[in-house]
């Protein structure tokens, strides 16, 4: 057995010996904490990796749960359709709302599943139909073939059994091309799209998951209880999930069972001896619940699995994951222009911020198998320039061509498929992830294989073929020793080089590389210098921004010069150090 699979099995393990331990009592707040953390592992998902908050999750269970209740009672349909049932109208709903509230900013989204569930919580206790605030009582009990589950002990086993496949699906899709898709989204939108990562899509993916898992555990929720009514499904306990979710450690999958373990547990507790402290009676848990969601938002932000997690690496350091990759031929590869084919026409581009003129018809072209190099005192407007290019920020005037083909009206991915491909000035790493992971983001449109693919792992030959053209990347550009680190963790000069490596291992056809020498160490420059060397003589364009003018003027074929947002000087790099404009506005001046 592999030591990364040892948590899961123990895991197994304890959740099949624990019914002949615990008490029936224990058993049924098992097998609430088990339905709760199945919620909260939507969350960790859609909050704690996608960066998407949601307070309405218990809605999303309300209509797992009425939707088999009503169904069963009234019109004597199978569970197991309204199983289906309740997923596709889960499905639709999630979608319609994510459809309205996913493409706008940041709080939209909590604001909207809010008033989302607060409306559906009222539409439940107002239909007569569902039988207002007394609900639907008489649901039947869930069949297996000929076993019917009636007790809270046979009912432990369907619930964990559920959760352990959910848990492992969302595992397998967050170790995949769609999952790294997904785990940019908290902080890498704008370097994900730059890849081709459709961002509002993977955005779109983990609201219905999280939706989807919600509606089960609603569902699993009406047949244990054979009875509904709207309390549970209130905003209050939309809010306790996402508190779960967060107590647990809200980027950890095991952070979910964690989370409804303990906070289900100290609910309990609570309720027996609040009452008790205060002598009155009412949900006071509550309110400590809010006041300790303050304090660990504010002091254990990463949850009780981080803390967990460290603890064990003490004990036991964990190097599991330095798994050897699988191995994999090269992954075909775009046919490349010939060298002296102009690539990148970009004419009289302008784009303003407020008033200031950051680009003013800018004109320059890049062909295939040339270094151009594009300097310029600090504040010239070179990245504005490169993020024209790139779409990253589109111009407000001007042409823009590449491979002969307008793109300056083209979205950012659209220009990533083309075959254009950069690194960025302020470095643009997910910092916990590996470096093979980062540089597996410049891929990505290398593969093709989607989120259920990713959950039930049909996507293994294309990913050990993704990682693989990675690592050859990182190889390339000597980060072996790296491959397996956090890319936070290595000093800023490599994470460029990184930055370098994720732009390769998406296969371009010109390279747009942001001062990638600054930070570099003398013999990294060289190494550097190399590299470039080598791309050029494989008919790759590249155009450059640095400021080590010995570094430029090795290199570059031809130099175009910035001022103030303006070309000042187009030529060869002898012609350019020579040039008293060029002198005077670049080196203020010469003796
Ligand atoms: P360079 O890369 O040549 O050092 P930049 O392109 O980063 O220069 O910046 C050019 C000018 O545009 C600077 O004056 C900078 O302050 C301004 N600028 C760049 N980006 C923005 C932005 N997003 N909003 C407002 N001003 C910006
Ligand atoms: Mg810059």
């Amino acid at each position: 057995m592999k030591r990364r699979h040892l948590p899961i099995v123990l895991f197994v393990l304890v959740v099949l010996a624990a019914p002949y331990f615990l008490s029936d009592f224990r058993i049924a707040l098992t097998n609430y904490i088990g339905l709760y953390a199945l919620v909260a592992l939507g969350l960790v998902l859609l909050t704690g990796i996608g960066g998407l908050t949601s307070f309405g999750q218990a809605a999303f269970v309300g209509l797992g749960a009425y939707v088999t209740a009503y169904l069963s009672t009234v019109h004597g349909v199978s569970p197991w359709i309204n199983l289906l049932v309740g997923l596709g109208l889960t499905l639709l709903l999630a979608y319609v709302i994510g459809f309205v509230t996913l493409r706008m900013s940041g709080h939209f989204l909590p604001l909207a599943t809010i008033a989302w569930g607060i409306s559906l919580y009222y539409l439940f206790g107002n239909l007569d139909m569902l039988g207002g605030n007394t609900g639907i009582s008489g649901i039947p009990a869930l069949k297996i073939i000929s076993w019917e589950i009636r007790s809270e002990r046979e009912f432990y086993y369907l619930i964990w059994v559920v959760l352990l496949l959910a848990m492992l699906a969302v595992r397998n899709l967050l170790d995949s091309r769609a999952g790294r898709a997904i785990r940019a989204l908290k902080g890498g939108v704008v370097m994900a799209e730059s890849f081709g990562v459709n961002t509002p899509r993977a955005k779109m993916a983990v609201f219905l998951i999280a939706a989807l898992t919600a509606a089960i555990s609603g569902w699993l929720y009406a047949h244990l209880q054979r009875f509904v009514n709207p309390t549970p499904f209130s905003l209050t306990q939309g809010i306790e999930f996402l508190f779960m979710a967060v107590v647990g450690g809200i980027g950890h999958v095991w952070g979910a069972i964690a989370g409804a373990l303990v906070v289900t547990e100290l609910k309990q507790r609570l309720q027996d001896l609040l009452p008790g402290l205060l002598g009155q009676s009412g949900n006071f848990e509550i309110i400590f619940f809010g006041i300790a969601m303050v304090l660990i938002l504010q002091w254990a932000r990463h949850g009780l699995w981080s803390l967990i997690l460290r603890l064990a690496r003490r004990i036991a350091p964990n190097r599991s994951w330095r798994r050897p990759l699988a191995p994999s031929g090269p992954l075909p590869r775009r046919s490349l222009p010939a060298s002296g084919t102009v690539l990148l026409e970009v004419k009289e581009v302008s784009k303003y911020f407020g008033g200031l003129a950051a680009n003013q018809k800018m004109s320059l072209n890049v062909k295939a198998g040339e270094v151009m190099a594009l300097i310029g005192p600090n504040g010239a407007g070179k990245s504005t320039l490169f993020n024209c290019i790139s779409a990253v920020n589109p111009a407000d005037g001007g042409e823009i061509k590449f491979l002969d083909e307008r793109i300056d009206a083209l979205s950012a991915r659209e220009i990533a498929r083309r075959g254009m491909s950069r690194t960025f000035q302020h470095v643009r790493l997910l910092q916990q992830m590996t470096v093979l992971e980062n540089v597996a983001i410049g891929a990505h449109l290398r593969g093709r294989r989607g989120v259920l693919a990713a959950a039930m792992r049909l996507n293994r030959t294309e990913e050990a073929g993704l990682l693989a053209e990675a690592a050859r990347q990182i190889e390339r550009v000597g980060l072996t020793e790296h491959l397996f680190d956090p890319a936070g963790s290595l000093a800023l000069g490599k994470q460029r080089i990184v930055e370098i490596a994720r732009a390769l291992a998406s296969d371009p056809c010109l390279l747009l590389l942001d001062e990638p020498a600054a930070g570099l160490r003398h013999m990294e420059k060289q190494a550097l210098a190399e590299l470039l060397r080598k791309l050029r003589a494989e008919d790759i364009g590249i155009l450059l921004v640095e400021h080590d003018m010995d570094f430029v003027m090795g290199l570059a074929d031809r130099v175009v010069v910035m001022e103030f947002g303006e070309k000042l000087a187009e030529g060869l790099p002898q012609e350019i150090q020579e040039n008293p404009l060029v002198l005077e506005a670049y080196l203020g001046g010469v003796e």
